[in-house]
C-alpha cells in the first residue's frame, strides 16, 4: 500500500531546501506526496527554531496539524528541522501527539524514520548536525518552476553572540564546486531561469574545503551555464566581500546586482558585543566601495535593535548610518535572548518597550528611504521576471527583488499575455514603499 505524505515547511529558504530534499526521497521511495493534510497518512512539520517567535510558530503548526490525527486519516505526525534538533527530548516528553523527531543531521534518513513511525515506533532520530547533500539526492521543488534555491554550504562557523544556529546546524561545510555546478546545470536543463544561492554565510563558501573563499570562482562558473538568466546570492557576511567578488558582481552579466549583507548594527560598541568582526568605519567604507564598483546595485541588509548594552546613543549611530547609507532594502529585528547563547547571559538587557520603540523608529526611517528610492525609479524601464496575475494586472520581480523578501512590480500588459517565467520590460509609472506599478513597455 502507498501511504500519502504531507509536509509543511517553516522558516528560511535553507530549511525549504531540506523540505524539498525530504519530499524527493519520500517520493522516490514510493510515498505519494499530497498538499492536502486531511488526505495524508503521514504529516511532517519542518520547523524553524532560530528565535522565540519562530519557535512559537512551529509549536502552533504542530498543534494545528495534530488535529488531523483526530479528524483526518493521519496516523503519524513527525517533527523535523531546527526545533527538533534543538529540543528533541522536550518535544517528545511534552507533546504526546508527536510520533517522532528527526534532526537536521538526518535529512537523508527520512524514509527510514517514516517507515519506523508507521510501524508503531516513537522515533528519536537526532544526532550531530552533520548532513550535507550533493547533486544526486532526489528533490521535489516547491517554488515557482522558473526559480530554485541552491544551498551551497551547511552550518556556520561564525560566532555572533546572539545566534544559536552553529549549535543547531553545526560548523560550516561547503559543498564542492562540481556538485553545485552539476545541480545548477540539471536545474537549467529542467527550465529554471533564476538560481538563488543560499547558506548561513554565502561569502564564506569554500574556506573550509579549499582553504580559501571560493564564491567568486563559483559565480563565474555558474555564469556560463546556458538557460540561467539570473543568479542571486543571499545571506552574505561583510568580512567575506573580497575584491574578486566585487569584480564578479560588476562584470558577470547573470549575477543580480543585488547584495544581501546583514550588517546588524553600526555602533562599534554593539558590534563588538555582537561578536561581529567588522568595525563601523569598515562597514561604511565597504558600502561606499560596493556602490562605486557596481553601478545600479541594490543593497539589502538587516539590523538588530535592543541588543544588550545598546544605549540611546548607540541606536542614534545606527539611525545616522541608515540615513547616510540609504540602503534600498533593510529589515529591522528586535533582539531575542536565545537560550544558550552568550548574548542571553549578558548584562544590560534592554526592556521590551524600549526595543519596541527603537524598532518602530528604525522601521519608519527605512520606509521613508525605501519610498524615496522607489519613487526615483518612476519613468524608468526595468526588466521583470513574470510570476503571475492578480485581477487585471500581472506581477513579477526585478533583479532587485528576492522572492518572499522584497516587493513586486505590478503591471498592465494591454493585449499581451505574458506567462510566468517570461522576462518582460516594464515602464514604472508609480511607486509605493515596497511595490512598483507600471505598464508593459
Ligand atoms: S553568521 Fe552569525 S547570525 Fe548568521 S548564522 Fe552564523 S552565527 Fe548566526
Amino acid at each position: 500500500m502507498s501511504y500519502r505524505v504531507g509536509m509543511v515547511s517553516l522558516g528560511c529558504a535553507k530549511n525549504l531546501v531540506d523540505t524539498e530534499l525530504m519530499l524527493g526521497q519520500l517520493d522516490a521511495a514510493g510515498f505519494i506526496i499530497t498538499p492536502r493534510p486531511e488526505e495524508a497518512d503521514v504529516l511532517l512539520v519542518n520547523t524553524c527554531g532560530f528565535i522565540t517567535p519562530a519557535k512559537e510558530e512551529s509549536i502552533d503548526q504542530i498543534l494545528d496539524l495534530s488535529q488531523y490525527k483526530k479528524s483526518g486519516r493521519c496516523r503519524v505526525l513527525l517533527v523535523t528541522g531546527c526545533l527538533a534538533q534543538r529540543y528533541p527530548g522536550e518535544l517528545l516528553d511534552e507533546m504526546p501527539e508527536i510520533d517522532g523527531v528527526l534532526g537536521t543531521g538526518m535529512v537523508d534518513r527520512v524514509v527510514d524514520v517514516v517507515r519506523r513511525a508507521l510501524a508503531g515506533e516513537r522515533v528519536l532520530a537526532v544526532g550531530e548536525p552533520g548532513f550535507d547533500y550533493d547533486a544526486g539526492l532526489p528533490r521535489i521543488r516547491t517554488t515557482a518552476e522558473h526559480t530554485a534555491y541552491v544551498k551551497i554550504a551547511e552550518g556556520c562557523s561564525n560566532c555572533c553572540t546572539y545566534c544559536a544556529i552553529p549549535s543547531i546546524r553545526g560548523p560550516y561545510r561547503s559543498r564542492t564546486l562540481e556538485s553545485i555546478r552539476q545541480e545548477v546545470e540539471a536545474l537549467a536543463a529542467g527550465g529554471v531561469k533564476e538560481i538563488i544561492l543560499v547558506a548561513q554565510d554565502t561569502t564564506r563558501y569554500g574556506l573550509d574545503l579549499y582553504g580559501e573563499r571560493k564564491l567568486a570562482p563559483l559565480l563565474r562558473s555558474l555564469n556560463g551555464i546556458s538557460g540561467i538568466r539570473w543568479i542571486r546570492v543571499l545571506y552574505g557576511h561583510p568580512d567575506g566581500i573580497t575584491a574578486e567578488l566585487i569584480d564578479v558582481f560588476s562584470s558577470c552579466d547573470k549575477i543580480c546586482r543585488y547584495i544581501d549583507l546583514p550588517l546588524q548594527h553600526a555602533s562599534p560598541a554593539v558590534l563588538a558585543r555582537m561578536g561581529r568582526g567588522s568595525s563601523a568605519s569598515r562597514l561604511r567604507e565597504l558600502v561606499h566601495k560596493l556602490r562605486r564598483a557596481i553601478p545600479g546595485l541594490t543593497l539589502r541588509t538587516t539590523f538588530m535593535v535592543g541588543f544588550p548594552g545598546e544605549r540611546e546613543e548607540d541606536f542614534q549611530q545606527l539611525l545616522d548610518f541608515m540615513r547616510e547609507m540609504r540602503f534600498e532594502r533593510a529589515g529591522v529585528f528586535k533582539f531575542c535572548a536565545e537560550e544558550g547563547t552568550p548574548a542571553a547571559a549578558m548584562t544590560g538587557q534592554v526592556p521590551e518597550e524600549v526595543k519596541e520603540e527603537r524598532y518602530h523608529r528604525a522601521m519608519a526611517l527605512q520606509q521613508q528611504i525605501s519610498l524615496e528610492h522607489n519613487r526615483s525609479l518612476v519613468g524608468s524601464l526595468v526588466s521583470v521576471l513574470v510570476e503571475g496575475k492578480k485581477g487585471s494586472r500581472y506581477f513579477g520581480r526585478t533583479q532587485a527583488d528576492a522572492p518572499e523578501i522584497d516587493g513586486r512590480v505590478y503591471f498592465t500588459a494591454g493585449r499581451v499575455t505574458p506567462s510566468p517565467g517570461d522576462f518582460v520590460l516594464v515602464k514604472i509609472t508609480r511607486a509605493g514603499e515596497y511595490d512598483l506599478m507600471g505598464e508593459l513597455a
